[in-house]
């Protein structure tokens, strides 16, 4: 096997120096991108490659204050960037490979750049959990989705199965029903696990069906999907239910692939913070879905975002008075 090559190697990169280096362009990334502008510095702020984050994919969000009426996703990223721009944040389409935090400096990888930053937040979110059956991998893009809001249209006047029972599952099976014939819930359970107000717009819901207690255990098709093969889980029977689209939202994993061996995780995978938003290493603070298993609203994302950032500026501010007691 090949041996390792030095991390990053920097006769090959332009080496780019930067007081606050922000990962992740959804609200947390965003927040803290307004905040470390309004400090009088000059983040950087690395979009990844999902801009907006999983704010972006949602249709209508109802419950961010200060739009009583909701506001789109994709509206509600355009307006945090407009904001953080207009203090000089410096936002920009690329995406970290690397990180190296071991040596007392933070150095961060892309393609063609080295970042060196005095502090860093990571807000790289969270992406969505897989069903890991024959079918799902092969039949993606292809029927199978991961995003209503995304992919909705394409379901005109078909019929979709939903996989899921959380708020997730309900908002996205009740934004499909504006195209999609029929949506028909295939929950694992026989109780949901969304809040009271998704159900009952969901059971009101003419074109919404439920099916309970049951999992997906294939998905079939030709070219694109045609089939479900679904189990009860109580009884063990086996059924195939014909259908023109799988949607899965089964919950989310923290993006945190780059910082394994470099950052404290907790045992579910989520990097572990105190409450002033610090890692375990110096310099490095995290928030929004990336650290929060719990809260995941936009809202809360974007305290924490905001959260994470003071904290880098007072730990910059902070740094600064001890050279200057030296
Ligand atoms: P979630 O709350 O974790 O729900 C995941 C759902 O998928 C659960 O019903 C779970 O079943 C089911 N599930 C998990 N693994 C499965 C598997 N392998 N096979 C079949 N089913 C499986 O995830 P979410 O709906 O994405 O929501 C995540 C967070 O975001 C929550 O805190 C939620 O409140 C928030 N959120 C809020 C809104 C809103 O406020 N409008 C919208 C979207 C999301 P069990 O119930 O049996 O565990």
């Amino acid at each position: 096997m090949a041996e390792k090559t030095e991390y990053c190697p920097t006769d090959e990169k332009e080496i780019v120096k930067t007081d606050v280096l922000i990962l992740g362009s959804g609200p947390a990334g965003l927040s803290a991108a307004i905040y470390v502008a309004r400090a009088e510095l000059k983040p950087i702020l690395l979009t990844g490659t999902d801009l907006g984050g999983q704010a972006a994919t949602t249709d209508m969000i109802e419950n961010y204050p200060g739009f009583p009426e909701g506001v789109g996703g994709i509206e509600l990223g355009q307006l945090f960037q407009q904001q953080a721009e207009r203090f000089g944040a410096q936002i920009i389409y690329d995406m970290v490979t690397e990180v190296d935090f071991s040596n007392g400096e933070l150095k961060l990888c892309t393609g063609d750049k080295q970042y060196i930053a005095e502090a860093v937040v990571i807000s790289t979110g969270a992406s969505p959990n897989h069903l890991k059956v024959p079918g799902e991998k092969e039949f993606t893009g292809k029927g199978v989705s991961y995003c209503g809001t995304c992919d909705g249209w394409f379901f005109r006047g078909k019929d979709v199965v939903v996989v899921g029972g959380g708020d997730s599952a309900l908002e996205e099976s009740l934004f499909l029903t504006r195209f999609a014939n029929t949506v028909t819930i295939i929950h694992r359970r026989d109780e949901l696990r969304a809040g009271k107000l998704l159900q009952k717009r969901a059971f009101t819901n003419e074109k919404i069906k439920f099916i309970w207690d049951t999992v997906v255990t294939e998905i079939l098709g030709e070219g694109v999907v045609k089939q479900v093969k679904t189990k009860n889980v109580n009884s063990g029977e086996e059924n195939l239910l014909d259908t023109d689209g799988v949607f899965i939202f089964i919950g989310h994993k923290p993006n945190v692939d780059i910082f394994h061996g470099q950052l404290e995780l907790d045992e579910m995978g989520y990097i572990k913070t105190d409450r002033f938003m610090r890692t375990n290493i110096p310099g490095v603070f995290a928030g929004g879905e990336v650290a929060d298993p719990r809260y995941r609203q936009v809202v809360t994302s974007a305290g924490m975002g905001a959260a994470a950032a003071i904290e880098s500026v007072r730990y910059l501010e902070d740094k600064e008075t001890d050279k200057g007691n030296e």
